[in-house]
């Protein structure tokens, strides 16, 4: 650390992403992208705006704003596009607590949430998962909080009905609830259609998992008008043109394609249910995922052995050091040749 830094930020602990090791070709199971490349005309988008990339892009992000409010069917007024979903959910941060709204989550959640909470310097109170990994929604009820869940959760992939995620949003009429739908695509049930119902909603996605965008950065928010206003108002204090030209283009040309998309997210999720079918055989333990992830521990082998052993072996998965989740890996769900070199790497481990 530098003399300089400034003093309020001398203790945090900034988020880590996933690794990218250069050394070797790694098989990649540990960031949850899409194994699968945009399709054609996705790519051509981007390369048709990248030769004007002298001009600024559009600040507002209209023709994405358009085409993802008739895909999702909501307002284009409900929408707003962000650099990954990560930007919406920090601008919620920014937006909906401080000293006097604190914020509540799962203790077994995304990692970035409590780094922006300390980044703002908002209070914050952690709610442990119940034994089996799950939300107890009753948990999240009037709570006098900002509630910030994502559904389905990670590193856990277990999702919640809808009406549970409902009865959160209902009974916090006096706080925001953000619902981090990152994973939604792979099974969940999605809240965007209660926005109109509920001014204290905000739903998030991102086209990082089931749209191969990770690299491009683009994630939406969808809200009541008055909240997506409150979320401008941060952006245009931060970074206007937050979502540049190239992934403004992927964006929409991406929303065009969505026979390409359903047919890679049900791919996924018939290699998830056959990935996780066969660690059961082999004595894992398997949280039910509904996301493109498996949350998974084997009592032969410990967490972190496993996961320094797939990497010896070229695989890549996520290992936590969380108290309650050291036992476990998440391993992304990639092509089903993927999943086949990953289950002979285990089955390999667990025999030593
Ligand atoms: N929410 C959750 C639960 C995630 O796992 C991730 C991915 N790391 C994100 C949000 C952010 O993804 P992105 O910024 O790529 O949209």
């Amino acid at each position: 650390m530098s003399k300089y830094f400034s003093e309020k930020f001398s203790k945090l602990t900034p988020y880590t992403p996933g690794e990218q090791p250069k050394d070797m070709q790694y098989i990649k199971l540990n960031t949850n992208e899409s194994p699968f490349a945009p399709p054609k005309n996705v790519v051509d988008a981007a390369k048709a705006e990248a030769g004007k990339a002298q001009l600024y892009c559009d600040p507002e992000c209209s023709a994405l704003k358009e085409k993802a409010a008739q895909v999702f069917g909501v307002k284009k007024e409900q929408v707003l596009p962000t650099n990954g979903s990560d930007e919406i959910l920090l601008f919620a941060f920014m937006a909906f607590c401080d000293a006097s709204t604190p914020v509540v989550f799962p203790d077994i959640t995304y990692g970035f949430y409590s780094v922006f909470a300390k980044l703002h310097n908002i209070p914050y109170k952690t709610i442990p998962l119940k034994e089996d990994f799950s939300i107890d929604y009753r948990d999240y009820l009037g709570v006098n909080a900002t509630v910030v869940i994502a559904n389905p959760n990670a590193p856990t992939g277990m999702a919640l009905p809808l009406w549970q995620i409902e009865e959160i949003v209902k009974s916090n009429p006096k706080n925001v609830v953000v619902i981090d739908e990152a994973y939604v695509d792979f099974g969940g049930e999605s809240a965007v259609r209660l926005i109109d119902k509920y001014d204290n909603l905000l739903v998030t996605q991102t086209f990082s998992k089931s749209r191969s965008l990770a690299g491009a950065r683009l994630g939406l928010g969808f809200a009541s008008e008055s909240l997506i206003a409150d979320l401008n108002t941060i952006k245009y204090s931060t970074n206007p043109y937050n979502v540049n030209r190239m992934t403004a283009a992927m964006g929409v040309a991406a929303l065009c394609e969505e026979e390409y998309f359903k047919d890679t997210c049900k791919t996924i999720c018939e290699n998830r249910e056959y990935t996780a079918a066969e660690l059961v055989k082999l004595g894992f333990k398997v949280l039910p995922s509904k996301t493109n992830f498996l949350f998974v521990q084997s009592d032969e082998v410990d967490g972190k052995t496993l996961y320094e052993k797939l990497k010896a072996r070229g695989i890549l998965v996520r290992h936590f050091n969380g108290e309650r989740i050291a036992a476990f890996n998440r391993v992304t769900v990639g092509t089903r040749e993927q999943m086949d070199a990953f289950l002979q790497a285990v089955k390999e481990i667990v025999k030593e």
